[in-house]
């Protein structure tokens, strides 16, 4: 699966991710299925009543709620949950044990649900790495597959939920 991430989507997750660190933070990741691929359009933050720990990090669900809620609202429904993504400030950009116990139990409920990561590779700088859990009963543990990632510049003018229309640049 390829993962299409806007540029200020990326962009909103490092400003989070810095903005917390030495702590974890986190949030949603919203847009929308191209076929088998995702684009992630918009990202949603950790919330007022989220708990940041060094090694943990807990949403405040009801806020994330009325957020995903709010840009369904005002895209006309055309922004979709597509997963979630948090940080490992002190780590790297892979998934932990729980990480992957966490990310099959959303895959009973989203099909391909996607979990990114990101993390520091340096003094000034963070990469994100996603995987996606294919669906199956639940004795089979499908394992997670990672997604390949593309970042993508919207079109000078549209609203960063709509960046299918003129894709600028592709890495
Ligand atoms: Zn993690």
């Amino acid at each position: 699966m390829k993962l299409w991430i806007s540029r200020p989507a990326l962009e909103e997750i490092i400003r989070l991710a810095e903005q917390y660190a030495p702590l974890e933070t986190g949030g949603v990741l919203l847009g929308w299925r191209k076929g088998p691929d995702r684009v992630v359009a918009a990202v949603v933050g950790p919330g007022p009543l989220a708990l940041h720990g060094r090694h943990m990090f807990l949403p405040d669900h009801a806020w994330q709620l009325t957020q995903i809620d709010q840009a369904f609202a005002s895209t006309g429904g055309g922004l979709d949950y597509l997963g979630d993504w948090h940080t490992h400030p002190d780590g790297a950009a892979e998934l932990s044990a729980l990480d992957r116990t966490t990310l099959q139990k959303l895959g009973r409920r989203i099909m391909d649900a996607v979990m990114a990561i990101a993390a520091p590779t340096g003094e000034q700088s963070w990469t994100l790495a996603a995987w996606r859990q294919p669906r199956g009963k639940w004795w089979d543990r499908p394992a997670a597959e990672d997604c390949d990632l593309v970042i993508f510049d919207p079109a000078p003018g549209s609203p960063d939920w709509m960046p299918m229309i003129g894709v600028s640049n592709i890495e």
